[in-house]
């Protein structure tokens, strides 16, 4: 239960208001989001931490392209994001896939990637990507660690995500969901070069699957540099690989099948129109609001 909420105007402030009953509060939209009291297990407000530390002046929220980077305060919302005239395809479609503008105000990129939830929209696109973040650990230390490290360990305040964007890259995410309101089933984020319709240098990216979004360097080595086969072939090798939790998302099978299909089509996309996945920033898009 919140009993005590700060806005410190320093990192020397916030971690000074640090203690074990405490939490870092950003947008809030998973931190604060409970569910129905009268069902055994669910979260209610009673397991919120009672000290709450706001963010707001201490995270930074621009959105900026430095030294071949694309970086990322970890205070930018994902409308921030759709908003930027920085960002490349990829990233804006992965913001967008949250496709509730009341929720993409709130919900932060930090709270995203802290959250590290196994269909969270951009953790898969930024682990494909070889994505980096500053951490503050206290307002003296502050060290940039590889967001796959961190989301084994994490520790610290993310303050930035830097997110390499080498020319002739490629990216994309996609995912599928029940409806166009709902969390994602599946996500499946790749990144690579394109040289004579071959993929190289490919990184695989599944979220949905397991508790939380993994690189999968067993479908990497099925296409790396190879002619591709056929989507029905693509899919039939992919499917027994994507083992997957039953879930409210979705049953283990579907989520395989589902994930075998974006595979499929994303590989056969990236090597037949790479000019459709740089990662050159792309125009700001104004996505229509669905309504449940
Ligand atoms: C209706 C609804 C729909 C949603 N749809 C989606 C969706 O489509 N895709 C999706 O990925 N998620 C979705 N979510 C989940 C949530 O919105 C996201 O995970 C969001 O990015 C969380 O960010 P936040 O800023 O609100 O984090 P908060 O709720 O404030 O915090 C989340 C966690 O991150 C920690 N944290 C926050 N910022 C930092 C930081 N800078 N450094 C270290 N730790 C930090 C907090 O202490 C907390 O543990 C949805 C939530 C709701 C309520």
């Amino acid at each position: 239960m919140v009993k005590e909420y700060y806005r410190p105007a320093t990192l020397a402030e916030a971690f000074k208001l640090q203690t074990a009953a405490s939490a870092w509060l950003a947008g809030g939209s998973s931190l604060l989001c409970t569910e129905s009291p009268s069902v055994p297990g669910n979260r209610t407000m009673a397991d919120v931490p009672e000290r709450l530390i706001d963010l707001k002046l201490i995270v930074p929220a621009a959105v900026a392209r430095e030294n071949g980077n694309l970086v990322i305060g970890a205070g930018s919302s994902f409308q921030d994001i759709l908003d930027s005239d920085q960002v490349f395809a990829a990233l804006r479609a992965a913001a967008g896939s949250m496709s509730n503008r009341n929720v993409r105000n709130r919900a932060t990129v930090g709270g995203n990637l802290a959250d590290n939830r196994s269909c969270a929209s951009l953790t898969p696109l930024f682990l494909a990507m070889g994505t980096s973040l500053q951490i503050a650990s206290s307002s003296e230390v502050i060290e940039t660690v590889p967001l796959e490290a961190w989301l084994v360990q994490p520790k610290g305040l993310v303050l930035k995500v830097i997110v390499p964007c080498p020319e002739n890259m490629l990216a994309v995410s996609r995912h599928s969901s029940r409806t166009a309101c709902d969390v994602a089933t599946v996500v499946m984020a790749v990144s690579c070069r394109q040289h004579d319709g071959r993929l190289t240098d490919l990184r695989i990216v599944a979220g949905g699957f397991g508790p939380h979004a993994e690189q999968r360097s067993d479908l990497e080595r099925l296409f790396e540099n190879q002619t591709l086969p056929e989507r029905p072939a693509i899919e039939t090798a992919v499917r027994p690989l994507l083992k997957a939790l039953d879930d409210v998302r979705g049953s283990a099978g579907f989520k395989s099948q589902l994930g075998a299909v974006l595979l499929a089509d994303l590989l056969h996309e990236l090597a037949a129109r790479p000019e459709n996945f740089s990662l050159q920033p792309s125009p700001a898009t104004r996505i229509p609001e669905v309504r449940s």
